[in-house]
């Protein structure tokens, strides 16, 4: 039974950072995808001590072992030699794959050193014909462990995982797993760490906490047993009472796709002006397809002046300041009647470096949503870079307009479980 797997990619241009270890990050998700763990990834060099006591390490650790790279014609192509010294196996020369390869191969100089060498195959390996390359893929058994070796170049690598691997996986893994990913927009990575501490510290189920600016990503893995089943229901209905704030499971879908296609079903549309944003509310929007028929557009009024132009009225600015709830409710209001929508949005705020004022220091925002007479106006501080505080205002916008129109979160009720 495979459970877990380590991940070695092989080559000097991976080690060296000229080339992006794009491998390791497919086969991490391809094992995922098939209810195995990746546990460890490394890259190692051309270099055959180097492979073969990464393999061995590897074998003595877990259960499956893939190396990706090395396996082609050239003489830097260093992993079978390595792999077959490190599990003491002799290689030979497969003459179905020889014939094959002999056949496909252009008849340049030293052909015939490159298709000998590229089949190489280990004692008691099963071969993976390639179907977009040369170097087969070969799976031999370690004892109770596996070794797969597969070539670099990324579409054979996962023509051969496709085709090859994941049968053979499917008959070797022990359950399937779960990755149940829930969203929060509206706190801090710190404090959603504290609400949730007693899920993140436990081992059962897994749970990690991914952060990007404005956003929280909760992921929870658990398995197919009927414990894992009360576990993932339980931490539902957990994570839903436990944090103060809307919790989303959003699936593969993003709030801009949902809210523009909500505005579309009931006849409703939305503009912005934005400020701090610089249209960016708008573009997130704008890029769900179909939004023609709910966003109507927009006004970028960067400087006060241009606020005032387009109908905030002066006074507010002067008496309020320019970052100020009172200002963001009065551009929400202007743009909805300037532009006749149904719904206004607004933004305005310190980005920073510079500026701010003792009471609201940089990284100091708010947005406001209206609707008719009803509105939501945020206020939110965060120091982090100009790029970060904008990009957390545009997902705090969202936010209010979702308290706004009492969207839901899409947190699907528990089921019961028979
Ligand atoms: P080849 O027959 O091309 O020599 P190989 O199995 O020996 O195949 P490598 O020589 O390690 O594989 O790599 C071949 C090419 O594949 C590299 O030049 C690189 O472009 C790509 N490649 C290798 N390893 C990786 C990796 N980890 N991530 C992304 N691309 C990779
Ligand atoms: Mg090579």
């Amino acid at each position: 039974m495979i459970r877990e797997a380590h991940i070695v990619a092989v080559g000097d241009e991976v080690l060296w950072g000229e080339t992006i270890n794009t491998n390791a990050a497919w086969m991490a998700r391809f094992l995922m995808s098939l209810g195995v763990r990746p546990t460890f990834q490394c890259v190692v060099p051309d270099d055959e001590t180097a492979i073969r006591t990464t393999v061995q390490q590897s074998l003595a650790n877990t259960d499956l072992v893939v190396v990706i790279g090395g396996l082609g014609p050239t003489a830097d192509d260093r992993t079978l030699d390595a792999v077959s010294h490190a599990l003491s196996l002799p290689w030979y020369l497969d003459e179905a794959i020889l014939e094959q390869l002999s056949q496909r191969h252009t008849r340049t100089a030293g052909w015939e050193t490159s298709v000998q060498r590229q089949s190489r195959v280990l004692t008691g390996a099963e071969v993976w014909p390639n179907p977009r390359g040369q170097a087969p893929g070969q799976r031999v058994t370690w004892q109770d462990r596996q070794v797969v070796l597969l070539p670099g170049p990324p579409r054979e690598m996962q023509g051969i995982a496709e085709k090859w691997m994941a049968p053979w996986l499917e008959t070797q893994r022990p359950r399937v797993i779960h990755r149940d990913t829930y969203s929060i927009f509206d706190l801090g990575e710190s404090a959603v760490a504290a609400h949730l501490f007693p899920l993140l510290n436990g081992q059962h189920p897994r749970a990690g906490i991914y952060a990007q600016p404005g956003r929280v990503d909760i992921r929870v893995e658990t398995d197919d047993s009927l414990a894992g089943r009360v576990q993932r229901q339980r931490v539902r209905a957990w994570l839903k009472h436990r944090v103060p704030v809307p919790v989303y499971e959003l699936g593969n879908d993003t709030r801009e796709a949902y809210l523009v296609r909500w505005l579309v079903a009931h006849g409703m549309t939305v503009a912005a002006m934005e400020s701090l944003t610089g249209g960016m509310i708008l573009s997130q929007l704008i890029a769900v397809p179909g939004a023609s028929q709910a966003v109507l557009g927009g006004i970028v009024a960067y400087q006060d002046r241009m606020k005032v132009e387009h109908g905030v009225p002066d006074r507010v600015i002067r008496d309020y300041g320019v970052v100020s709830a009172e200002t963001a409710l009065a551009m929400a209001r202007a743009v909805m009647r300037e532009f006749g929508a149904t719904v206004g949005i607004a933004s305005t705020g310190y980005a920073g470096p510079d500026g701010g004022t003792p009471e609201e220091p940089v990284g100091t925002f708010y947005v406001a949503a209206v609707h008719g007479e009803r509105d939501v106006v945020r206020r939110r501080y965060s120091p982090l870079d100009r790029e970060a505080v904008r990009q957390m205002a545009c997902h705090t916008a969202v936010s209010a307009v979702w308290e706004l129109l009492s969207l839901p979160t899409l947190l699907t009720p528990v089921a019961r479980q028979d």
